[in-house]
């Protein structure tokens, strides 16, 4: 058998399932299987495919067409939550002379210039002859002798290199060819959440916080036309497509304000604008998420970034609701997410500049410290379950 080139998936919290692991394993293989699914075709070779194997709680990866670099799938791999790292190995008989040939032909090159390596083996087949301190003895020797630089360290070397003996083979690897994955648990483990996305820096955020501990999310976006533009929502859906590389496929929801934002202007205090329209939008929420079966509700705020997200506003907004509401971002300062936009790619399309149906007649001095009951009073002034009727049945789903 020649080597394969493979990559090794290997998780993290899924391991302490104990029982239920099981279906987590084959959820997070699902996942994989979609992450990679662009890729199971090449230019090259049109019957390229990409294989999946589970065994003994790791996942290797590896493509039937031997031009096909598999570590071209990392970045994709690198966004499915469940995985903790990724490893790019060589996969090879479990016959002492063929690894050590692996591992001149393959990880000698990657130790060139390298101060120290060490070598750690570990045996999951148990009927393989050799012990692991034997294997990482015989394999250190063979490259520690084509390299007349280096020096072996068990405690701290700059390089690890691992052989791994499996039940479907013999694995070799270094800790320089070693790629961070997403964490978290697989998509779909836990529950379903409805995503109030708008255009800004924090509910991308704070959906991508809530699908990383394996909730399968889908977003509501609410616009306000002629007030907001078509251009505003299509930045909101490429916001989702984003997020969708790391939660897979978003149903996509859109609900047009402008009739309540209308009404609210008409009749009621302009200081407590915001506050009314917030209530809309989430018993709105709440009666998308009751009918299509979704557990909760995700919003993107912050405790004390803006007047609608002082304690005393959240009590009166959320007062009614009986859906979950869960806020990943609310301990959070804004430096912390924007640093985590960066790092799942959302904030250049975040900052730019379109409007938000919660900017259009904003109030010059928003209540920060609204009442219930002068709330319900203005609220007694408009047609409550008509207006949110409507903009419910205008509803559009991508
Ligand atoms: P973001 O950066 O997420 O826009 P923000 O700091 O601008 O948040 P607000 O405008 O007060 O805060 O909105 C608070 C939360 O309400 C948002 O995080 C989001 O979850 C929800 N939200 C605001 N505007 C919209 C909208 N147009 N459509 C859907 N949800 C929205
Ligand atoms: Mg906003």
């Amino acid at each position: 058998m020649q080597e394969t080139k493979v990559l090794l998936l290997k998780y993290g919290e899924i391991a302490l399932k104990g029982l239920n692991r099981n279906k987590f394993e084959k959820l997070l293989e699902q996942n994989v299987e979609n992450a990679v699914k662009k890729y199971k075709y090449n230019s090259n070779n049109k019957n390229a495919y990409i294989n999946i194997e589970r065994e003994q709680s790791i996942m290797t990866v590896w493509c039937d067409d031997p031009n096909f670099d598999i570590d071209n799938i990392i970045p994709a791999l690198s966004k499915v939550f469940g995985i903790v790292t990724i490893n790019s190995a060589l996969k090879v008989e479990k016959n002492i002379d063929k690894i050590k040939e692996t591992a001149l032909k393959y990880i000698a090159p990657v130790l060139d210039g390298k101060k120290s390596f060490g070598v750690l083996a570990k045996r999951s087949d148990k009927s393989f002859p050799l012990k692991s301190p034997e294997i990482a003895a015989q394999i250190g020797d063979v490259l520690f002798s084509e390299n007349g630089n280096i020096t072996v360290d068990l405690k701290n070397p700059e390089v690890w290199v691992a052989v791994e003996m499996r039940n479907n083979g013999a694995f070799i690897h270094a800790s320089n060819v070693k790629y961070h994955g997403a964490g978290g648990m697989p998509v779909g483990s836990n529950g379903t959440g409805l995503l109030l996305l708008s255009g800004g820096i924090d509910s991308p955020v704070a959906g991508y916080m809530m699908a990383r501990r394996g909730m399968k999310i889908s977003a509501l976006h609410f616009t306000s036309e002629p007030y907001t533009s078509e251009r505003a929502r299509e930045k909101v859906v490429r916001l989702s497509k984003i997020l969708s590389e790391y939660c897979g496929d978003i149903k996509f929801y859109s609900v047009s304000l402008t009739e309540i934002q209308e009404n609210i202007r008409k009749y009621c205090d302009g200081d407590y604008t915001t506050v009314l329209l917030r209530r809309f939008m989430i018993r709105i929420a709440e009666s998308i998420a009751k009918s299509n079966n979704i557990d909760c509700i995700i919003t993107g705020e912050s405790l004390g970034q803006v007047a609608s997200q002082t304690i005393e506003a959240v009590k009166v907004i959320y007062d009614g609701i009986n859906t979950p509401v869960f806020r990943p971002c609310i301990g959070l300062d804004k430096s912390q997410i924007i640093e985590t936009a960066e790092k799942i790619g959302t904030y250049e399309t975040s900052i730019e500049p379109y409007e938000d149906c919660c900017t259009v007649f904003t109030p010059r001095h928003p209540v920060t410290k609204p009442k219930l009951w002068k709330v319900l009073e203005e609220e007694s002034r408009l047609d409550k379950s008509g207006l949110t009727k409507r903009a419910s049945d205008g509803i559009y789903v991508i």
